[in-house]
């Protein structure tokens, strides 16, 4: 067995924004060159997470949407009370939607749905640059 890490970035406007970060996830993968295994896709932080969804433009209002539903922006959050950040909904939204999503590889090849993608949600009240954390284990 080998583990092998990698890592890139991604520019991101914050706000619910979405990016699509299959084809880099991907690229890592191979240049592992680790042939059969899981790739842990991480986003070091607390205001982010990590999904699949269809990368289309109706899910990509509808996915914010439903997390102004659940955790919405403009309420008071008690985080708001320590920090003064006004991000409450963020670290909320973060929590719920998980920061690292597991997904298995074959000869190199992502094993997904022909309509699922792997996506980086940055919850955070601002844009942000952030490292994404690609932790590769197989053989
Ligand atoms: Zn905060």
């Amino acid at each position: 067995m080998t583990v092998k890490m990698s890592s890139f970035k991604v520019k991101t406007k914050g706000d619910a924004d979405i990016k699509d970060i299959t084809a880099e996830v991907g690229r890592a993968i191979k240049e592992s060159k680790i042939k059969n295994g899981i790739a842990c896709v991480f986003v070091p932080g607390s205001t982010a997470g990590i999904t699949t969804i269809e990368y289309e433009p109706g899910l990509l209002k509808d996915l914010p949407s439903a997390f102004e539903r659940i955790a919405p922006q403009n309420i008071e959050y008690a985080h708001h009370q320590t920090w003064g950040d006004w991000n409450g909904h963020a670290h909320v939204r973060s929590a719920l939607l998980g920061t690292s999503f597991n997904v298995p590889f074959v000869n190199g090849e992502l094993i997904l749905g022909t309509w699922q993608q792997i996506v980086l949600v940055d919850f955070d009240n601002r844009f942000r640059n952030r490292e994404i954390v690609v932790q590769i284990i197989g053989e």
